[in-house]
């Protein structure tokens, strides 16, 4: 793996500081520009990036087109149309009292920003976050995941060649390199990774007292009811749960259901697996392995062979996991102490959306929360009744499509939402600014000492 010498970081916060105290990100021409060079890029490179993603966990060529430069393509188009509007000083009013002011909010840039991203949308994660803080104006600090090592060295090529080098930087590396960029010159933190590591990065943050956002992970539950329309439920749960062969951060995780819906839905997530993947997934270009052999091992420990209704295979040579499905699952079995992460799905049944209620508040808040029903008032009660980063209602993962809903999590799901213009938000510092008019000193007058009665009786 191509690392970055723990020696040069200093000199690179140095150039970057140079560059942002000239004021160079704040012109809106750079911001435009970089963005425009972002969207070439992720246009242009698409084809070498899904490369190096099938060759770190073969990864279909598709998803990374799809699901990273598409998706990233996209959020420069919608950034763009909209950063004369975002990067406006916002005027303010409010009571009578404060009428002689010129009030108004300017968003800042923090300054430099360090943008920590996981593996599993080697590209999303890291780029789709800078957008937001190349739309604030802000230097940044990128730092991919080791543990999709040719995405990594693939994105600071590609990040050199065609974004401003004094303004946006990439630092290859794992522990030793992150724990280096968290104590330097940096104004802003944005993570995106496991819950135990965000922690770590908080702690970092306080010590420097930036302020940080944390995009985590954690179990997201599907509540299924038996009006669902279970043909077009177990067709949706099938795609969200083995794309990226599970390792998404919003992927259902587990089933909350009733014996009978448990019934009629296997047959049918079965049928959809065989026609995306066929009878032999492992010989399938359209379904992803397991990142590496540590998390293949983890993944493989989840799976308890007597509670297996399909799937269950695997190979570790090259990392894969076939899709499977676990029954008579509770809350006690290994598969529901952690997140998953992998292509496992397992059904906890129960017997009314009360129980699902009760079984999902027992737990930490997850990033994601997934109703299936033909009853939208159920799904209101769902909604109202627990507390998710975001839910989707008859579909899953879908909702952190739309630019114009925030993506995040809650509790130990995280901190903090970007997309659209949160991202812009996310970057920004809302710096109030208020002119208080020299002609207006008599109105205020009662301000000043000495107290008196007659100033403090209304
Ligand atoms: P991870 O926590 O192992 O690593 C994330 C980043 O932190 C990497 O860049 C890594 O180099 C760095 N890191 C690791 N240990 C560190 C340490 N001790 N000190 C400083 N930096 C350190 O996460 P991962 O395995 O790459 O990703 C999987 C997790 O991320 C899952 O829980 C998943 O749900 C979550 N995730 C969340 C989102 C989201 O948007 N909410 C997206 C993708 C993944």
């Amino acid at each position: 793996m191509i690392e970055t010498s723990i020696d040069s970081i200093p000199n690179i916060f140095q150039d970057l500081r140079a560059s942002f105290n000239a004021g160079k990100t704040k012109s809106l021409a750079w911001r435009k520009k970089q963005l425009e060079q972002l969207f070439k890029m992720c246009d242009e490179q698409k084809e070498v990036f899904a490369s190096a993603a099938y060759a770190d966990f073969h990864r279909p060529t598709a998803e990374t087109l799809l699901f990273d430069c598409g998706v990233i393509r996209n959020e420069c188009i919608h950034v763009l149309n909209h950063i004369d509007e975002w990067a406006r000083d916002e005027s303010r009013s409010d009571s009578l009292a404060y009428a002689t002011m010129d009030k108004y909010i300017h968003p800042e840039p923090f300054g430099i920003c360090l943008i920590i991203g996981a593996w599993n949308y080697p590209f999303l994660l890291t780029l789709s976050p800078l957008v937001g803080a190349i739309a604030a104006g802000n230097c940044v600090v990128l730092k991919p995941s080791e543990l999709a090592p040719n995405s990594a060295a693939i994105t600071a090529t590609m990040v050199e060649r065609y974004l401003d080098p004094s303004c946006i930087r990439v630092v290859l590396g794992a522990v030793d390199q992150t724990q280096t960029l968290l104590k330097g010159d940096i104004n802003h933190i944005f993570y995106t990774g496991s819950t135990s590591v965000g922690k770590l990065i908080m702690k970092a943050a306080a010590e420097k007292m930036v302020p940080v956002i944390l995009e985590c992970g954690g179990k997201s539950p599907v509540y299924i009811a038996d009006d669902a329309n279970i043909a077009v439920t177990a067709k949706r749960i099938a795609w969200g749960k083995t794309i990226n062969c599970g390792q998404t951060c919003v992927a259902p995780d587990y089933i909350l259901c009733s014996k009978t819906t448990e019934s009629r839905l296997i047959p049918e997530i079965v049928k959809a697996w065989q026609s995306f993947y066929t009878d032999n997934p492992s010989n399938s270009d359209s379904y992803c392995h397991i990142v590496n052999d540590r998390h293949f091992e983890r993944v493989k420990r989840l799976i308890d062979s007597t509670k297996v209704v399909y799937g269950g295979q695997t190979d570790a040579k090259q990392n894969f996991i076939e899709p499977t499905i676990m029954t008579n699952v509770n809350g006690n079995d290994k598969v529901m102490q952690e997140e998953i992460f992998g292509p496992i799905l397992p059904i906890v049944t129960v017997n009314n959306e009360n129980e699902a209620i009760e079984f999902i508040n027992a737990r930490p808040k997850p990033l994601a929360l997934y109703v299936f029903t033909s009853n939208n008032n159920l799904a209101k009660t769902i909604i109202n009744s627990t507390s998710s980063g975001s839910t989707c209602v008859n579909d899953v993962i879908f909702q952190i499509a739309p630019p114009c809903l925030p993506f995040g999590g809650v509790g130990e799901s995280g901190i903090g939402n970007y997309h659209g213009k949160n991202s812009f938000d996310a970057f920004s510092h809302s710096r109030s600014v208020a002119y208080s008019p020299t002609w207006a000193e008599r109105l205020i007058a009662k301000r000043n000492p000495p107290y008196t009665k007659k100033k403090t009786a209304s």
